[in-house]
């Protein structure tokens, strides 16, 4: 054995003891290329020291304490990549996040508060979970109306009951169902500006909440020290929520010029969740994805153009799925290969779900780089994705919080 990890030992000592968190023992990573995503040059032939979960150093010369090594022999280390919008609500999804490398989501909603149960799973220790931002159930118009039925809330909130009886929540609703949020310590609040894109019976041009609710959600929530995601698609939709004051905007397709000024005037990030809108039909996609096509198509287009304006004008683009991380569903690299293709160069690209991501998520003092002190996220690649997006594909090891999830051996 050329290095002293194998997958089964490390499987085996790390994922059945959710415990070693407390492991204080150095984890050495030897050989590494490092592409801190905040630099413009990767560092090349250095030396990893991980010790409580966190960075403890990052250098050219040799580790000499002693310690658990491993030698990367120049594979190319990334900070854990980050998805601004999922929809994880299961273990075997988490899962799977942590195998395509990514250490960091953040919830747009899930039933029963599902996200709030992985953050705390991940922050107890347990190796095989991620990061995760949660957002419970988000502040929309009418609780029966909505597409799923978000009347759940209910069962968590049986105060909120009278809410299903309305034609419209109303401002002190809106309040109310974030501090709801708020009490099961949600990370984030989700507001819908507009209605859902991805249904028939809706039409995403349509205002969901009104600029009275819209502002009620962001008031309390900011009163609360939350920050507020918008599901917004038209351009009137994505101004009623930046000019409320919502941190970022997700979807967007529609945006135009002047809007994208505001943004960039208000410091508001924008995730296009452009995957979603990419997906192309095949023989045997279902009858209700043919009828949406149309709509899709018109969003892709406009997502294109917004993305390419964004950058432009210097609006932050973040890089999220809009997905679950069940088998087969897309994932963050897929996103990232899109914004690259969408105009961003392959550094941007992967800024959009590291640093940037971080900035924009508000844990960009821990995470979204590689720098001592920073938590132990760490993802590496056999060969340089800087070169070839489609390395992130292959991760070879991933490390969650300072522990071993993936290891596979890179020769
Ligand atoms: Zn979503």
């Amino acid at each position: 054995m050329k290095t002293r990890f194998s997958v089964a030992l490390v499987l085996l000592v790390f994922v059945s003891n959710p415990a070693f968190a407390h492991e204080s023992r150095p984890l050495i990573l030897e050989h590494a290329n490092v592409i801190n995503p905040v630099d413009d040059v990767p560092l090349l032939d250095q030396t990893i020291v991980l010790q409580a979960g966190k960075i403890q150093n990052i250098s050219s010369t040799p580790a000499t304490m002693p310690g658990e090594r491993m030698d990367l022999r120049g594979a190319w280390v990334l900070p854990g990549l980050i998805d601004a919008h999922v929809h994880v609500t299961n273990i075997a999804a988490a899962r799977r996040m942590l195998s395509c490398g990514i250490t960091t989501g953040r919830s747009m909603f899930a039933w029963n508060y599902a996200d709030v149960g992985l953050r705390t799973l991940h922050e107890r220790g347990d190796v095989d979970i991620p990061n995760i931002l949660a957002a419970g159930y988000p502040v929309l118009a009418n609780l029966v109306r909505f597409k799923p039925d978000m009347t759940a809330i209910v069962l968590d909130h049986p105060l909120l009951d009278d809410l299903r009886s309305l034609d419209r929540i109303g401002p002190d609703g809106a309040r109310r169902i974030v501090r709801a949020n708020a009490d099961r310590h949600v990370d984030w609040i989700k507001v819908f500006a507009n209605e859902r894109a991805g249904i028939l019976e809706t039409d995403p041009s349509t205002r969901n909440l009104n600029d009275e609710e819209l502002r009620a959600a962001v008031e309390e929530a900011t009163r609360l020290g939350l920050p507020v995601a918008a599901h917004a698609y038209s351009d009137e939709g994505v101004a009623a929520a930046v000019n409320a004051g919502v941190r970022t905007i997700e979807h967007g397709s529609l945006i135009t010029e002047p809007t994208l000024e505001l943004m960039r005037e208000r410091g508001t990030y924008f995730v296009p969740t452009l995957y979603g809108f990419s997906v192309a039909l095949t023989s045997d996609s279902p009858p209700e994805e043919r009828a949406l096509q149309p709509r899709i198509e018109m969003l892709l287009k406009g997502s294109l153009q917004a993305i390419a304006m964004a950058r432009r004008l210097g609006v932050p683009v973040v890089a999220g799925t809009d997905t679950g991380y069940e088998d087969k569903e897309p994932l963050v690299i897929d996103e990232i290969i899109q914004l690259a293709s969408a105009g961003l160069s392959n550094l941007e690209a992967i800024r959009s779900a590291t640093s940037l991501s971080a900035e924009c998520l508000k844990i960009s003092s821990a995470k979204g780089a590689l720098k001592p002190g920073f938590d132990a996220d760490l993802v590496a690649y056999k060969d340089n994705p800087l070169k070839d997006l489609a390395v992130l594909r292959e991760p070879i090891l991933v490390i969650n919080g300072g522990k071993v999830f993936l290891y596979k051996s890179p020769l």
